[in-house]
């Protein structure tokens, strides 16, 4: 274990809200953030110490930056990774580079998930106009093509129904490389969110309950209802797995879709995740504060809930306008990012609500 003491200074790549709500967890700890983004108004800087504002395959800069951290991590799970070799004898970077590469890539991804023993849609390789042609043919519809690289929210996705023009849908993702996959028909879907120490312990939150609108997630909340229960220890058994062979530090999620036949993976992220912020008030230990704990070499927190029930509702565009009502419930902790003025479709909050 590489302990670094309180008052070190924690380098995160990324700027975003999970960037803020992990500096958040940092100070509360006596760490100092650094971080390092190329948008000038990020809302992770407001709240750190210090912002290197640069590209994140400008070497120099990232040299830097490095030289003046004691561990680096990262909110972003699309940063570059041939950059962060160069900067490998610099500083420690948890989560692993591996972890990077598996999570930016949807096929690599879903090929590790199947390594490790998991399920995944049924899906094929998509690399130009004919090649969507035989995919569809072999996958059938309806199916989700998606990009393989740098998809989130629902963007770089289009969803084909039986029937449909292929070339408006190719049309929809740029010509880009792809995987169709197949629809996956699910009754919830729910996230397996688990901190590992670099003593090698692992650590599970409750799972949430996960529900997205539009591509984007909407709500999650815990304790799940029992069908996903009864799938939980299947999923936790598959991400137990990815983290150690990743000898993954930090926290990770893991997304699953809860169908008639168990869980089916979908994707991985290698970072704090948006159906974690609940675990800010609704369990002992926060995602952010245990993966601040997880990379600084600190003993983990205990990862049980808080309370009886808790929902994380997500603010998304104009639904943070509300917050003066919002407010007005007592069940409610409300979460601004400081991201200014709404945009449609764009994550400017979230509000947890905690019944005991
Ligand atoms: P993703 O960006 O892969 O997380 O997809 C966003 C959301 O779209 C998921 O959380 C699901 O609600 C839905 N979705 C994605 N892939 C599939 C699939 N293969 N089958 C059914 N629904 C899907």
């Amino acid at each position: 274990m590489q302990t670094l003491p309180p008052g070190s200074t924690i380098g995160i790549l990324g700027g975003g809200q999970l960037g803020r709500m992990l500096s958040v967890a940092a100070a509360q700890l006596g760490y100092r953030c650094h971080v390092y983004a190329p948008d000038a108004n990020g809302v992770a800087a407001e709240v750190s110490a210090e912002f290197t504002c640069a590209d994140h395959d400008d070497s120099a800069a990232l040299t830097h930056f490095a030289e003046r951290c004691d561990v680096i991590t990262f909110e972003f799970e699309n940063v570059p990774v041939d950059p962060l070799h160069e900067i490998a004898d610099k500083a420690p970077l948890h989560p692993p580079i591996a972890a990077l590469d598996i999570a930016q890539n949807r096929i690599a991804e879903k090929m590790f998930a199947r390594d490790h023993g998991g399920t995944t849609a049924p899906f094929a390789e998509v690399s130009d106009r004919p090649s969507l042609d035989r995919a569809i043919a072999e996958i059938g519809a309806p199916a989700i093509l998606k990009t393989i690289r740098m998809g989130y929210d629902g963007k770089g996705q289009s969803r084909i129904r039986p029937g449909d023009d292929l070339d408006s849908h190719w049309q929809a993702v740029a010509g880009k490389p792809c995987v169709a996959e197949g629809f996956v028909t699910f009754s919830h879907e729910f996230s397996v969110i688990l901190v590992r120490g670099q003593d090698g312990e692992i650590r599970f939150w409750d799972t949430p309950h996960n529900v997205h609108e539009d591509g984007i997630l909407a709500v999650s909340s815990a304790p799940a209802p029992d069908a996903i229960l009864a799938q939980q220890d299947a999923a936790r058994d598959l991400a137990a797995k990815m983290a150690e062979k990743m000898d993954y530090v930090g926290v990770l999620t893991c997304e699953f879709f809860a169908t008639k036949d168990g869980p089916v993976f979908n994707e991985m992220a290698p970072r704090v995740h948006n159906s974690g912020h609940w675990t800010i008030e609704g369990a002992v230990t926060s995602q952010f504060e245990n993966h601040v704990r997880a990379i600084c070499g600190l003993p983990l927190g205990d990862t049980g809930l808080a309370a009886k029930r808790v929902e994380m509702h997500n603010l998304i565009g104009a639904q943070a306008d509300d917050w003066q009502a919002l407010l007005g419930d007592g069940a409610n902790h409300l979460h601004l990012y400081g991201k200014g003025a709404s945009r449609p479709g764009r994550k400017m909050g979230h509000v947890t609500k905690i019944y005991f």
